[in-house]
Parts: C-alpha cells; sequence; structure tokens
C-alpha cells in the first residue's frame, strides 16, 4: 500500500495523527503500545501487568522511529494504538515522572529545599501522575526508579506514552494547558536535578576529590590532627591498602602535615584501632554472604 494512503488512514486515527506531528514537528521517536479497551489492556490478559503501556512492536522501544512512512504503517495496522514516544538522547529530552500524590509529596519537597522547577512541558498522566520534559543534557541519562518515593527518570532506552493516549484510569492523557509542545520550550533541567543524573563516575570523582584535597593537602592544625589521620587511615585500609604501607604512609603524613606531630605510637594507635574496625566489618561481610 503506498505510503501516501497509509498517511491518510493515520490521520483518521486521534492517536496516529498526534504520533505523526510528534515525530515531523518535533523530531521525537514514536512506538506504537498497547491502549485499552473497556477497561481492559488490548493485548487481551485480564491481569496484564501494564496495561495500556506496553509496546505493539517486537523490540519495543529500540524500534521506536521517526520516519513517517514507519509511523503510518504501524497506525494503519493499530488504529487504536497508544502513542509511545522514546525518551533519551534519541528524541532530545528525558522526563520526570511524578506518581501520584506520593510523587507530588516528593516533588513538592525537592524544590522546597532546591528551588522550583523551571516551566518547561508537561503533561498530565490519566493516573493522576505527571510527565516533565527536560533538554537532555550533555551526558547520557539512564532511566532510574525511584529517584525519590513516587518519582522516576525515564531517559535513554526508556520511553512515555503520550497525550492522547488512553490510560487505565479512563482518563486521557493530555498536555498541560499552558505547557504543551510546540507552545513553550523544553527548559533545561536545573543544575540540582542533573546533579542526581550525572552517572556515578564523574559526580564521585567531583565531591570527593575536593574534600580529600582538604583533608590531606592542607595543614592539620591541634583539633585536627586526630581526626584527619583517621579519615585517611580508614580510607587507605577500607581501600584495601596493606597495613605495613598504610603505616608508613600515615606517619609520614603526621610528620608533614601535623602541627606538631604526633607521637608515632600515637598514630600506630589510631591505625590499630581502625585496623581492628576494617577486618571486623570484612568479618561481618564474610559472614553475611
Ligand atoms: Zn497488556
Amino acid at each position: 500500500m503506498s505510503t501516501t494512503i497509509l498517511l491518510q488512514a493515520t490521520q483518521r486515527s486521534k492517536t496516529g495523527r498526534a504520533a505523526l506531528a510528534y515525530v515531523e514537528r518535533f523530531g521525537w521517536a514514536g512506538l506504537p503500545v498497547h491502549s485499552v479497551k473497556d477497561g481492559l489492556c488490548t493485548c487481551g490478559k485480564p491481569d496484564c501487568s501494564n496495561p495500556g503501556k506496553h509496546p505493539l512492536t517486537r523490540n519495543g522501544v529500540r524500534d521506536a522511529s521517526k520516519d513517517p512512512a514507519t509511523i503510518a504503517r504501524w497506525w494503519h495496522r493499530w488504529p487504536w494504538a497508544n502513542v509511545g514516544i522514546a525518551t533519551g538522547a534519541v528524541s532530545g529530552f528525558f522526563v520526570l515522572d511524578i506518581d501520584g500524590e506520593q510523587g507530588a509529596e516528593s516533588l513538592h519537597d525537592m524544590e522546597h529545599e532546591h528551588g522550583a522547577l523551571p516551566a518547561s512541558v508537561e503533561q498530565l498522566t490519566g493516573g493522576l501522575g505527571r510527565h516533565i520534559l527536560f533538554r537532555q543534557p550533555d551526558f547520557t541519562v539512564a532511566n532510574k526508579v525511584w529517584l525519590a518515593p513516587g518519582i522516576d527518570i525515564r531517559g535513554d532506552g526508556g520511553y512515555i506514552v503520550a497525550a492522547p493516549s488512553g490510560h487505565i484510569s479512563g482518563r486521557a492523557y493530555n498536555w498541560e494547558l499552558s505547557s504543551r509542545p510546540g507552545e513553550v520550550e523544553i527548559a533545561d533541567a536545573p543544575e540540582w536535578v542533573l546533579a542526581m543524573l550525572r552517572p556515578a563516575r564523574d559526580a564521585g570523582q567531583r565531591k570527593p576529590s575536593g574534600e580529600w584535597q582538604r583533608i590531606a593537602c592542607t595543614d592539620a592544625p591541634e583539633g585536627e590532627r586526630n581526626e584527619r589521620l583517621a579519615k585517611i587511615t580508614g580510607h587507605l585500609l577500607r581501600k584495601y591498602v596493606d597495613p605495613f604501607l598504610t603505616s608508613e604512609l600515615v606517619q609520614a603524613w603526621n610528620a608533614a602535615r601535623c602541627l606538631p606531630p604526633l607521637s608515632v605510637t600515637e598514630v600506630e594507635k589510631i591505625l590499630e584501632s581502625l585496623a581492628a574496625k576494617e577486618l571486623r566489618r570484612r568479618g561481618c561481610k564474610i559472614g553475611e554472604q
């Protein structure tokens, strides 16, 4: 069948029309997902665990397409399908998925602590949830379940069901009146959100390196010597550095940085007590396995 005919057929389906618009106007990657009919998922399983939300194509979100002809072929076949949109780099945005009252409460707490989210494209899910879209940052955003109670992240490899799809509740997904795509810009996520999503490798290098610089690379006056020696010693032992090597290193650090240095015996005491603690920790771990 010609693409023109398929496209015409797609235009007759409400969700097909939306899917085409998402692909053509916004460059998002779409996919057909199951819908809800008479209160049941169209997959026909009465106990479907994800009604109206799971993909119709074999490879699911990996099949998501930006090709209008492909969209038309799918909606010609399944004109009743719900619209899925792949999230992450492929569509240029990730989603803060806020579920129900619990999610709203978590978001309220986070905004109270860090500041309000900027206005962005947003939709109401049929289930009293919200999807807030944010522009893809310069790193990969992974899917994350339970970022906070009731809040998930949909990033690379994930998808959302989009308006005007039907929800199991009987309501339809719809874009917030003042937050429709094409009418408002997808905002950049604020730094505090990005900080929660940066891969651990990046995050791990950032904070602790500054922290270790303060602990290890500056002189330790009286009142800080024991605490800082203990932090360094504990860290080395925790990283499985040999206790004899650890002893040499912290004795040298004591001589170089402590003002005035603790006695050799005092440093040994700290080491012994932390080594015993570390051994207990390892013992516990083995015991648990
Ligand atoms: Zn189903």
